[in-house]
């Protein structure tokens, strides 16, 4: 069999997307590759097909020893032979898997690097005929990533003990720094790199500020019951707050971070994978491999630490192509703490300096009044030219203001006041606003108090956001969040140089409450093309879906993904051999499942 007859006869897509083909054709004919491509872009095909194309067993190197098992079962599911070694299993299954490895049984078999690099197993390799070697979530080699391990750099071995075996290297993580950290650390200078598009069409990014942060939740989740989400937050306190909100305002809300203990960890994790609806409030802990396909959205109510973090994070959303939402909420507060954080590190200066430009890179996102996407895939070196039509600065262009004037007056009421107090204050002082501070400093005799009473504090919060992350005005190395004046401010205050800045939208309009669920109950089936009419059939699907899923205790979207079920909807198949033409479903899948969905399509047409 060729590649593309076993995509479609294994997994039953009828083409190969982006460069799958030429990836599986350089892979097969024993060539080593870098692949980078985004979440949800289909690399685990470019190393499952050569997999079965070429002779022996194809080893998986995998960080994720909990989501192996899914990775398995997922290709059971499609009658492909897989199994994986790693330390959850039991000495006589592992003995057994390895025998199964011995006797060229296996067509994939999944390792956690630690457990492929002891002497035992390497010797086991030896012995075996391998047919070749996927290095998943290659970016781990980087020390510089937030996903290192350290046994990853172990894994230029296998080019040395297995100089025959072709390699692949696989990430989602795109900057130029991580690229070629994993071609030195894994010895790749030889091998072709695949570089895909990073564009994720599917998936709008909406930005918003901060004000109060429950209630534009809540506001969020409106609408949205029985989708899956992850919502991201900077601290393990934070998580627990989150969580426990939701679940008290009566959300299917669990939480996710290394201080719980193993078995909740797993627990909450293993629900949100195998259940419907669910949302995990995680830190960024959480997420790395998993293939949850139906992820609706992903929010962050933190900001997070750099545009490579935040795009992998989001990333993780709307992985079956269908529309997802990326959603962050950040305000000065997090400016403020995620500096601090930087400057107060034990790293070395090098490390801080890289770590500040990714921070400023980040906060030029966010305050950003252009496409969204533009940028991002801009700084990751793509050309992309916006307006994209799915982010919020292309469906509401923001506003600007001139805002030199009020610029200076913040600056000099930071200089007035001696640079020694944080945004609070300094706004009391604009203010006019006689607060015990303002008494205890004689703050009130200064020149620049009550200047700024034209404008009210959640504006002033805005514009002193908007000039820390515009780097005008620094905070505090020692840690007390005070401001103090950039260089760059010098300008501004002579008035050589002007400052706009975003007028940040302010209180939605008012709707009911019922008008808005209903709004969004509709938009949400609209989003997902269903219509109205169709709704019974697609929760009758779901339905079966989810049985068959719980009797074999696998995650849904092992048995067909949303997409395929979408198709179903759409096609409406009447017998086998037009179940067969639906995307997603492979011969195996076909013999196994193809009778009862058409059971239920049948019976509700
Ligand atoms: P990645 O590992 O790059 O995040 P996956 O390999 O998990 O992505 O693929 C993402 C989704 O796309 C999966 O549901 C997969 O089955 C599907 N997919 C991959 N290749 C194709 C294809 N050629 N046609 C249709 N669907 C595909
Ligand atoms: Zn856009």
């Amino acid at each position: 069999m060729n590649a593309h007859a076993i995509l479609r006869s294994v997994f039953g897509y009828p083409e190969f997307r982006g460069q799958q083909r030429e990836i599986i054709e350089h892979l097969s004919a024993g060539g080593d590759c870098l692949v980078l491509m985004p979440t949800g872009g289909g690399k685990s095909l470019c190393y499952q097909i050569p997999a079965l194309l070429r002779a022996g067993t194809a080893i998986v190197v995998s960080p994720l020893i909990a989501l192996m098992q899914d990775q398995v079962e997922a290709l059971r599911q499609l009658g492909v032979k897989a199994a994986y070694l790693n330390s959850s299993l039991d000495a006589s299954t592992a003995a057994r898997v390895e025998q199964e490895l011995a006797n060229g049984e296996l067509d994939l078999l999944y390792v956690a690097p630690e457990r492929l690099l002891m002497p035992r197993c390497m010797e086991l390799l030896a012995r075996c005929r391998i047919a070749l070697f996927a290095i998943d979530e290659a970016h781990c080699v980087s020390q510089w990533g937030h996903d290192f391990r350290p046994e990853y750099r172990e894994l230029n071995v296998l080019a040395q003990r297995f100089p025959g075996v072709p390699r692949i290297a696989l990430t989602a993580t795109a900057d130029t720094l991580t690229r070629q950290e994993i071609v030195e650390r894994l010895g790749l200078e030889d091998a072709r790199q695949f570089v895909d598009s990073f564009d994720r069409p599917n998936i709008g990014y909406r930005i918003v500020h901060k004000h109060d942060t429950r209630r534009q939740l809540l506001g969020f989740l409106e609408g949205r019951r029985g989708e899956a989400g992850i919502i991201y937050r900077l601290s393990r306190r934070k998580v627990d707050e989150t969580a426990a909100f939701l679940a008290s305002s009566g959300w299917n809300a669990l939480p996710y971070h290394a201080g719980l203990d193993t078995a909740t960890r797993s627990t909450n994790q293993q629900r949100f994978l195998r259940e419907d609806g669910i949302v995990i409030v995680a830190t960024i802990a959480f997420g790395m491999g998993i293939d949850k396909s139906n992820v609706r959205f992903v929010l962050h109510l933190d900001l997070p630490k750099s545009i490579e973090g935040y795009y992998q994070e989001t990333g993780r959303a709307g992985r079956d192509g269908l529309a997802a939402d990326a959603w962050m909420a950040y305000g000065l507060g997090d400016v403020v703490s995620l500096r601090q954080m930087v400057d107060s590190s034990e790293a070395g200066e090098e490390r801080k300096r890289l770590e500040r430009q990714k921070l400023d890179a980040l906060l030029g996102l966010c305050e950003a009044t252009r496409c969204r996407r533009e940028m991002l895939l801009g700084y990751f070196g793509q050309r992309y030219e916006g307006p994209c039509g799915n982010c919020d600065n292309c469906l509401q262009p923001p506003q600007t203001w001139d805002a030199t004037l009020e610029a200076q007056k913040a600056l000099s009421c930071v200089f007035r006041t001696g640079q020694r107090f944080g945004a609070a204050h300094v706004i009391d002082v604009l203010l006019g606003k006689t607060t015990e501070k303002v008494k205890q400093f004689s703050h009130e005799r200064l020149s620049t108090f009550g200047i700024g009473a034209d404008l009210d504090e959640q504006r002033w919060r805005s514009v002193i956001r908007q000039l820390v992350a515009g780097g005008l005005l620094h905070v505090d190395l020692a840690g007390y969040g005070a401001l103090q004046l950039a260089p760059a401010s010098r300008a501004v205050l002579k008035g050589e140089q002007r400052v706009t800045l975003r007028l940040e939208q302010r209180g939605e309009r008012k709707k009911t409450r019922a008008q808005r669920g209903e709004e969004s109950a509709r938009v949400r089936l609209e989003r997902a093309g269903i219509r109205p009419e169709d709704e019974a059939l697609w929760q009758a699907l779901r339905d079966t879906r989810l049985r068959l899923a719980q009797q074999q205790s696998v995650p849904p979207y092992v048995i067909f993904h949303d997409a395929t079920l979408l198709e179903m909807l759409a096609r409406r198949p009447r017998d086998l051999e037009e179940f067969a033409a639906v995307s997603g479903v492979g011969a195996r899948k076909l013999e196994q499942y193809g009778a009862v969905f058409l059971a239920v399509l049948t019976q509700t047409c």
